[in-house]
């Protein structure tokens, strides 16, 4: 048996996972059901072998020779957590956002995606969704991270984000318009039902696992175009059938009501942000089945970077910015006591990576229960995400995915924000 710090710092650099004996203090291996007490987590290659009631030795078990006993037995453990909504290739906003667009190369986008997933990974998130990625370097960052090549939490990526021309995926959005074509270069930009087919068809070609597209404009898009529809019924119709028909999921990002509406209504398999849910929406989400994915935090994001610079958005960004601070939590209260289905997302890139546990206080502030938040962190993301197989609860078969925490989250919620230790795919991750 070998001790843990070596084990750490083999596996940060990407060894095969060795076999591990895990002594819980507490285990919440559902976050739907009741915790047990002195449990051990058995974990033979990557994936959870058994859960058995009191601590067993290493020894004692089948597992190879060399397993390495990890020592949580004072610790509360969970399932690893699951963000909806992130952006790990930058946590820039802003005008220094757009002044980024220009400057700073893929390549070296590309350390920053692997240190926001670090830092994401360190927050207790061993799986992401990530959301919008100009130039693939997430993409790429996936596919080392599942190699094992480097750590970093699971990702599910839909590449390049489509919208409309001066929608809100719109690149060129605030700049000089001879500057077009040149940010906005790999056709995430559809305007009518064959275009949206086609820029569908170029994100599945880079081998994303879903798409993301935009029926509303946003809060921080460049211009003051509001927050309604942006999108024709034919064109979110053709993104939607064309993104089903190669089996992607669909997250729409949607503000306004009409938007929000015209997605579901189309078969949307989530609404991000939802800010302005109404009646219908209400009854559209019940009947589709899709999921909502609050994205709270982004607020955190505004009022932090406002209060260093008051000047670090434009004025018309500003504006929507005090508009969605003055509403958030609304649209969460009401979709909450309507029984929509609710999955855990914070839109960190908006917010600060390695942040992402700060959305949990947010969810409780506006009327779900510490328990549901988690239910939402970890069951309802691993369904939206489609891998309620592999992720979402600790139990025999999946991936070992293991948060550590120094009390129980069900009673204080601000425990997830000292996240003691994490085991990724069966690997020992270096805080
Ligand atoms: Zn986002």
């Amino acid at each position: 048996m070998r001790s843990l710090s070596f084990l750490a710092l083999v596996f940060a650099t990407g060894a095969a996972a060795q076999d591990a004996v895990v002594h819980a203090g507490r285990l919440y291996a559902r976050m739907d059901q009741a915790p047990s007490e002195r449990v051990t987590i058995l974990i033979d290659d990557g994936r959870v072998r058994e859960v058995r009631p009191g601590f067993v030795a290493p020894g004692e078990t089948d597992l190879a020779n060399d397993s390495v006993l990890v020592d949580w037995s004072k610790l509360t453990v969970l399932p690893g957590l699951i963000d909806c909504h992130v952006h790990l290739d930058s946590d820039r906003a802003g005008i220094e956002a757009q002044l980024e667009q220009l400057t700073l190369s893929p390549p070296a986008k590309a350390f920053d995606a692997l240190m926001n997933g670090h830092k994401t990974l360190r927050a207790g998130f061993t799986t992401v969704r990530n959301l919008g990625d100009a130039d693939g370097v997430t993409l790429a960052l996936r596919d080392a991270i599942s190699a094992g090549k480097v750590m970093g939490p699971r990702i599910l990526d839909a590449g390049r984000s489509i919208s409309a021309t001066a929608g809100h995926m719109d690149s060129a959005l605030g700049f000089r318009s001879d500057l077009r074509e040149a940010l906005n270069d790999d056709g995430n930009l559809c305007d009518g039902a064959d275009a949206c087919r086609q820029a569908v068809r170029l994100q599945v070609a880079r081998g994303v696992d879903l798409i993301k597209f935009a029926t509303t404009g946003g809060v921080n898009s460049r211009i003051g175009l509001g927050l309604g529809a942006q999108m024709f019924e034919d064109e979110a119709r053709a993104i939607i059938e064309t993104a089903h028909l190669y089996e992607k999921k669909v997250a729409v990002h949607a503000h306004g009501h009409d938007g929000i509406n015209l997605a579901l209504k189309l078969g949307a398999d989530s609404i991000e942000h939802g800010t302005l849910l109404n009646d219908d929406g209400l009854k559209l989400f019940r009947e589709s089945g899709a999921y909502y994915v609050p994205t709270l935090s982004t607020i955190n994001g505004y009022l932090e970077r406002l209060a260093a610079n008051p000047d670090a958005y434009s004025p018309a960004v500003k504006k929507k910015i005090e508009w969605r601070i003055s509403i958030t939590g609304n649209a969460l209260r009401r979709a909450h006591g309507a029984g929509v289905k609710i999955a855990f997302g914070t839109d960190a890139g908006v917010s600060l990576h390695g942040r992402n546990a700060d959305e949990f206080e947010l969810m409780v502030k506006h009327g779900m229960t510490a328990r549901e938040a988690l239910i939402a962190a970890t069951i309802n993301a691993a369904d939206l995400l489609g891998l309620s197989h592999e992720i979402g609860t600790i139990e025999a078969g999946k991936s070992a995915d293991l948060v550590a925490l120094s009390g129980d989250p069900v009673e204080d919620l601000a425990v997830l924000k000292r996240v003691m230790a994490v085991i990724a795919r069966g690997r020992v991750v270096a805080l």
